[in-house]
């Protein structure tokens, strides 16, 4: 370890989740991986140059800035920026030649000005909101007449007409279905006026579980990066997790009964025992909600979290013989030796999700890119994470 922390991108899983997914769908319909959040944590400078080269038809992201990031990285991949946006935003994104997410005439009427004054097409796909119950439109009506204005104005350019799910990562498809039937319903009367117009609504869980879901494009992100959309073993769907998070012992030291660990003493020696002292902590994203209740693994073997994690430092039991020395390697998410800890599990210690579990490790700690990146060109040295 030359670093204190560090988050190792495999760039080989990576490619194997995007063949993985791609083999799942019909001809003809474009893989969207969705690179927001730098990648779901897990740093987009080497995530994107890799997904563009693994059968990517675009990358889609949440913000302006994003849109930005990831087209200095991969300059030619058409782009969606899926989320709202400020006022401020549109410029932004209008000049980075992104697709952008509208549901609103007054938004629409604002976006076609702007295109007209820099002279751009703007490619939209307009949202209708089936049950998310969010962002977009759930009046089938006004998404056609906004549709008719789209394709009657000359600076955009209607590309889609798409949805979002709010429970296809549940056992039970009922509601899933009820969405997936409104677009193909809704999208078949626009298909009537506008023949080219793409549909698309699936996130990696209905990606996954149901092919009709399909359509034209799909848009999957916590499965690329190889977590399971339902919360449970990744490698139940032959995917292969991306991430995995790394320290080292900084200290090793003896523990006499009634000795305590930690700001607020919460952790106290009730026999002779000894503690390991990892520099990782809540300022790198591991959750102050793990202290007491976290496990690492060093050199495949399983050791609780003893009290408090503060901003910099975790301690961790080792017992009385410890088989634990200064420098040894940490494994706080990833596969040691025979050991494994999931993102999964980690989210299930902290009652969340996976998606929070890797969206939350921080700038500070640096993303390393390993395994094979194909064709791809990514960074060499470590990059920190980023927060825009
Ligand atoms: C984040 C997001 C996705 C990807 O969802 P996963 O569950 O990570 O596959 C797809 N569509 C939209 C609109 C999103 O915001």
């Amino acid at each position: 370890m030359y670093e204190r922390a560090e988050a190792r991108i495999d760039l080989g899983a990576l490619r194997h989740n995007c063949a993985n997914l791609r083999a799942r769908l019909g001809p003809g319909v474009e893989l969207c991986p969705v690179l927001k959040a730098d990648g779901y944590g897990h740093g987009a400078a080497h995530c994107a140059p890799v997904v563009a080269a693994s059968g990517a038809d675009r990358i889609a992201v949440a913000t302006a800035r994003e849109a930005v990031r990831i087209r200095a990285l991969v300059p030619d991949i058409p782009l969606l920026v899926l989320g709202a946006l400020a006022p401020g935003e549109v410029e932004l994104a209008v000049g980075t030649g992104t697709d952008i997410a509208v549901w609103e005439p007054g938004f629409i009427e604002a976006l076609a000005d702007r295109a007209a004054a820099t002279g751009l097409t703007v490619g939209v796909h307009l949202k209708y909101d089936t049950g998310m119950g969010r962002l977009g439109c759930s009046d089938p009506e006004a998404v056609i007449e906004m549709a008719r204005s789209i394709a009657a104005s000359r600076s955009l350019s209607l590309e889609a007409v798409w949805t979002h799910f709010a429970t296809a990562d549940e056992p039970d498809p009922g509601f899933r279905d009820i969405q997936r039937d409104r677009l193909r319903e809704l999208g078949s009367r626009i298909r009537q006026e506008h023949p080219r117009v793409m549909l698309h609504a699936a996130n990696s869980a209905a990606l996954i579980a149901d092919p009709e879901t399909h359509f034209d494009l799909v848009r999957p992100g916590v499965a690329v990066y190889g977590m399971d959309p339902f919360g449970v073993d990744p490698l139940e769907h032959d995917l292969v997790p991306v991430l995995s998070l790394h320290s080292y012992v900084a200290s090793v030291k003896r523990l006499e009964p009634g000795m305590s660990v930690g700001y607020g003493r919460t952790w106290k020696a009730d026999r002779p025992t000894s503690i390991a002292t990892i520099p990782v902590g809540y300022g790198d994203g591991v959750r102050r909600a793990l202290s007491n209740r976290g496990e690492v693994l060093i050199s495949g073997r399983r050791y609780p979290v003893a009290g408090t994690i503060s901003m910099d430092n975790l301690a961790v039991e080792i017992g009385l013989d410890p088989e634990v020395a200064v420098g040894d390697d940490v494994t706080l998410i990833g596969t040691q030796r025979d050991g494994r800890i999931t993102a999964e599990e980690v989210a299930r210690t902290l009652e969340t999700i996976n998606y929070e579990v890797t969206c939350g490790i921080s700038p500070r700690v640096p993303r390393q890119g390993t395994g094979d990146p194909g064709t791809a060109e990514v960074p060499t040295a470590p990059v920190p994470g980023e927060t825009a």
